[in-house]
């Protein structure tokens, strides 16, 4: 085993490994390093993203969703069911099952492009070197042309009101992996991750609260989509309390008493759980970063330029650990870009006003560009269209009818700036939207295509038919002049 590499990855998850599979696709020599252990003490590649984040958590989302459909829908079908019941146990090994597959797949993917997997842990060594240490065995340095960090970001603690103790007081991992459905589940931040798995154990039966900070829901979305899904969200008996300010947790024997602040007013609250979900950090922690001289932010983000180029020589860093926006799908593009530049194709580049964002509750909310707020703010002279599943028949069939499309358009150009959606399969949809605009397409391109019909796909076309007051399955507001 040669020593020494064109390129070596540190970091196996969304961002490293597919950086690794595309520089040896283009003929470089490539090891990726990377040290996951999942709670049963196996090493697999992946990272959060399929370990213990995207992955495991949109096969509970699924089953549970299934669960709740049974109970709440059936019926509406004329299919009787009598009494479900659900299998936690169950769900989790399909769940585990789904991650194992999939982390697998890479270890096969590594083989057949020929990147050597290296498990253990990997520092900058400075001058081109990397100490990798294995899992097992005596630790050696690596000599490369190129390093890329992409060690990815892990979940914030908020170590002074209420720190992880991996038992009451849980990060996202863990509530995960509950074995038992908690009867009264707190969970500290309403963003993504907070809505995700508040969804999944409300619908197995727990009484949920989410305490977010901001006065605001989901203040990326546009206002009218996050305020429709804000309602769907009580409406399934999700508590989501704004501008509810936790200042103390105390774990007891059986409870925990989370302390909030709300409208000056000192609030109580006791769970089973609580989850706490407000953002992800760095992982930098191992990597030698102070000793090799890396410039990290304040925050701790590690400070690359627009070619992901760090401050030392032939050291870059894609994925989380630069921040931005924390996305999977952010990092693979990254880490394909970065393999393509480091290969030689100087004009590979990613393209960050169109980043697809999605949340998949029921109704699964997603969005591309700016919102009609946001494009204002920009100085943009906007026209906006909207379209509601209500009036699709798809949607209708399918008993999935609430949730609207938004089109947000430049009114100078016509140039679409960005569209935001709840409903369902909206995640899916949202594919469409991120290709109009990467191609830079305008309301009009997107009139003019025809889109199947009976489609959820319908309500975007509609959307962008009410820009101009055109829509025909659904009523104008008013005609954009
Ligand atoms: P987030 O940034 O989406 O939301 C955190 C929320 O916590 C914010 O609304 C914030 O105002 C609130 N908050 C912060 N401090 C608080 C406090 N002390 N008390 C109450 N509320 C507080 O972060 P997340 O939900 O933890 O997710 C982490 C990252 O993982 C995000 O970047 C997210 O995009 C990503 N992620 C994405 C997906 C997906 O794409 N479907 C799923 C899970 C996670």
């Amino acid at each position: 085993m040669s020593d020494s590499y064109d390129v070596v990855v540190i970091g196996g998850g969304p961002a490293g490994y597919p950086c690794a599979i595309r520089a040896a696709q283009l003929g470089l020599s490539v090891a990726c390093i990377d040290g996951w252990l999942n709670r049963d003490g196996n090493h697999a590649f992946g990272g959060t993203c399929l370990n213990a984040g995207c992955i495991p958590s949109k096969a509970l989302l699924e089953s549970s969703e299934l669960y709740h459909r049974t109970q709440h829908e059936f019926a509406t079908h004329g299919i009787n069911v009598g009494k479900a019941s659900f299998d936690l146990g169950q769900m989790q090994k399909r769940k585990n099952d789904i991650s194992g597959q999939l982390t697998g797949g890479i270890r096969t993917l590594f083989k057949a492009n020929g990147v050597e997997g290296l498990e253990g842990t990997g520092s900058l060594a400075g001058n081109g070197k990397v100490r990798f240490q294995p899992l097992k065995g005596e630790a050696r340095e690596l000599s490369a042309k190129h390093i890329v960090v992409a060690t990815g970001s892990s979940p914030v603690e908020l170590k002074k009101v209420a720190p992880f103790d991996g038992d009451r007081v849980c990060d996202s991992w863990d509530a995960l992996d509950f074995d038992k459905v908690p009867k009264k589940l707190g969970i500290i931040g309403a963003g993504v991750i907070g809505v995700e798995l508040g969804s999944v154990w409300s619908r197995l039966g727990s009484e949920v609260t989410i305490l977010e900070a901001m006065p605001e829901f989901l203040p990326a979305v546009d206002a009218q989509v996050s305020k429709d899904a804000l309602r769907q969200f009580g409406k399934q008996g999700l508590d989501i309390k704004l501008n509810a300010k936790v200042t103390g947790a105390k774990v007891l024997k059986t409870k925990v008493t989370v302390t909030y602040e709300q409208k000056d007013e000192s609030h109580n609250l006791d769970v089973d759980k609580l989850i706490v979900a407000v953002g992800r950090g760095p992982n930098t922690d191992g990597l030698g970063a102070e000793a090799a001289g890396l410039k990290l932010d304040e925050r701790g983000f590690v400070v690359v330029d627009e070619h992901y180029r760090t401050n030392l020589d032939n050291v870059y860093a894609v994925g989380d650990v630069i921040g931005g926006q924390m996305l999977a799908h952010k990092g693979i593009e990254e880490g394909v870009v970065l393999a393509e530049q480091l290969a030689g194709h100087k004009g590979a580049a990613v393209n960050y006003n169109a980043v697809p964002c999605v949340i998949y509750t029921s109704p699964e909310i997603a969005w591309v560009g700016l919102s009609e707020k946001q494009a204002k703010e920009a100085g943009y002279e906007v026209k906006v269209g909207q379209a509601p599943f209500a009036a699709n028949g798809r949607a209708k069939a399918l008993e999935m009818t609430s949730g609207l499309v938004r089109v947000v358009s430049d009114a100078a150009t016509d140039r679409i700036l960005g569209v935001h959606m709840s409903g369902p399969y909206v995640s899916e949809l949202l594919a469409e939207a991120v290709l109009a605009l990467e191609y830079g397409a305008t309301t009009e391109d997107v009139a003019l295509t025809m889109h199947s019909h009976p489609t959820l796909s319908e309500t975007f076309h509609e959307a962008i038919l009410s820009v101009d007051g055109l829509a025909i399955h659904a009523v104008n507001k008013k005609r954009n002049k």
